[in-house]
């Protein structure tokens, strides 16, 4: 029996039934079989996910520096989203916002009687001391379940004191992972943010980043070869992010998804409202990144781009050439499972295999059957209740604002050369007889790892420790610990050397997981299966 048959015969019939769809093992015949993905956890299961309020404050919002994101709920929905992303920033005015926890931190009276006066004291408080341009609102499970009305106190903020501010209903409960908080910020962006804008780029070749949240630096390294080459990075989504360089961001050419699931919403919206072209790049791994900066160039289609193209990948290779060797040495032949966000899993795989590390299971927390399967099945997806909970937000082409680089007869004659407003997946790319899970859950984390023995585990902060106590290195892909960047050439070497250091601690070795020396409890399902 293969590993996934073993995990999920350890099932009742009824769990059996749910999560039989969401593991696959990888060959020829499953490859182009659709995985259950995108639907809700099984109640009781112990899931890594977020929630939808995590993914619209603290992944896509959270990273806006000259933004004051006040959380409107509990503090502890705020305090869980407070800085463990490990996103970067700096500026120029000495007004960072993302280290501070903005909440109204509602207590039982608030629940009874209602929060919007709090919130409204909040807020005035908030301009008084800190006197931001940009105030974004944020709702929690209990502020839905009562009413508040976020957007009505958001108009009269604009109105009272002069300046930006906008509501985002993104509880928690909403949707069925942290994916659809993903898709109330993009909304919400595009309406309100992108476009709004006057400054015109300097530069020739100007692109966006979307999906590049700057954790341990990655968008400053990224900006860094993108600069050399001579790009303008007009504006980053979100990472050392600005609502000054948002509201610009339609002027670019060019916009490259870094996290497909996160945020190819406002890519296809920035198609269609301002003519601008997405391409899938990923930054995170060498051969990868070389792949990545020649598609832009051809994209762009001038020799002399091409040229310093070229020039650029040979010198920043160069530059790492011995270290890439050392630590290819010392890696090469170990084993790799990895269990994070909606693309990490993907990008990382490239990565490891730069250093000769084979990933054994892959796994998302909040995908969906695109980011599995393809863009190619998008029309297929079926919507159910919970996907039809987040607003579909449709725009309209700004005759003003469109500005197409490229003609449409030029787009497809690329299309068949790059990544244009595509994305493979990630099961395509994976090696037969390796395990792709959706929602990998605490049962099945400590299933697999006596099945597959990966050498190293990457995942969040909820599995990590679990790890650890079983014997096996664990690095934390969502916010690198406390290492990074690995984003670029010198990104690579800064991630294997985190990497052979882990495991070549010998701190391993001397752990003996309790289950090997103690009597584990056992237990029997009573009553039946259903
Ligand atoms: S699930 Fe609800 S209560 Fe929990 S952190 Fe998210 S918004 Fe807050």
């Amino acid at each position: 029996m293969n590993a996934r048959n073993i995990v999920l015969d350890k099932y009742s019939a009824k769990v059996y039934k749910n999560r039989k769809e969401h593991i696959i093992e990888v060959n020829e015949v499953t490859k182009n079989q659709p995985i259950a993905a995108n639907s809700r956890s099984v109640p009781g299961i112990m899931t890594n996910r977020g929630c939808c309020y995590a993914g619209c404050k603290g992944v896509v919002l959270g990273p806006l520096k000259d933004v004051l994101v006040l959380t409107h709920g509990p503090i502890g929905c705020g305090l869980y989203s407070w800085g463990t992303r490990r996103n970067k920033a700096k500026t120029e005015d000495g007004k960072n916002f993302i280290e501070y926890c903005f909440s109204t931190d509602l207590q039982e009276s608030d629940i009874v009687f209602g929060g919007e006066k709090k919130l409204r004291q909040a807020i005035k408080e908030a301009v008084e001391i800190f006197h931001p341009k940009c105030i974004m609102i944020c709702s929690t499970c209990p502020v839905g379940l009562i009413g508040d009305d976020i957007h009505a106190v958001a108009a009269d903020t604009e109105k009272e004191y002069g300046i930006s501010c906008m509501a985002y209903s993104c509880e928690g409960y909403k949707g069925v992972s942290q994916s659809g908080g993903h898709h109330i910020a993009n909304n919400v962006l595009m309406k309100r943010v992108i476009g709004t804008g006057d400054a015109q780029p300097t530069k020739k070749f100007t692109v966006n980043i979307l999906g590049e949240y700057n954790i341990g630096g990655d968008g400053w390294e990224t900006e860094r070869i993108l600069k050399r080459i001579g790009y303008e990075v007009v504006c980053v989504f979100t990472g050392d992010g600005s609502y000054e360089t948002l509201k610009n961001s339609h002027v670019a050419n060019l916009n490259l998804v870094q996290c497909h699931r996160s945020i190819n919403y406002i890519a296809e919206m920035m198609k269609t409202k301002y003519g601008i072209d997405w391409i899938k790049v990923n930054f995170i791994g060498l051969e990868a990144i070389v792949k990545s900066l020649r598609d832009m160039a051809t994209y762009f289609g001038d020799k002399t781009l091409a040229q310093r193209t070229e020039e650029v990948i040979a010198d920043e290779l160069a530059n790492i050439a011995q270290e890439k060797d050392y630590y290819f040495s010392k890696l090469k032949g170990k084993t790799a499972a990895l269990y994070v966000g909606g693309s990490r899993s993907h990008h990382y795989q490239n990565l490891l295999a730069d250093f000769g590390v084979k990933t054994v299971l892959a796994g998302h927390e909040f995908a969906h059957r695109d980011d599995y399967e393809g863009r190619e099945v998008i029309p297929t997806i079926k919507e159910d209740a919970d996907s039809k909970n987040i607003e579909h937000l449709d725009v309209e082409k700004d005759e003003q604002k469109y500005h197409a680089y490229l003609s449409e007869e030029q787009l497809e004659e690329l299309k068949t050369k790059i990544p244009l407003e595509d994305y493979k997946g990630i099961i395509k790319e994976m090696d037969n007889g390796s395990i792709v899970v959706d929602d990998l859950n605490h049962f099945e984390t400590e299933e697999f790892v006596k099945l597959l023995k990966p050498d190293v585990f990457f995942s969040g902060i909820k599995d990590k420790y679990v790890l650890q106590k079983a014997g096996v290195v664990s690095k934390q892909l969502h916010s690198y610990d406390y290492s990074g960047p690995y984003a670029g050439f010198i990104g690579a070497i800064n991630f294997a050397r985190d990497v052979t250091m882990g495991l070549y601690t010998p701190a391993w070795g001397l752990v003996t997981p309790p289950w090997k020396n103690k009597s584990t409890l056992k237990a029997s399902l009573v009553g039946g299966e259903e």
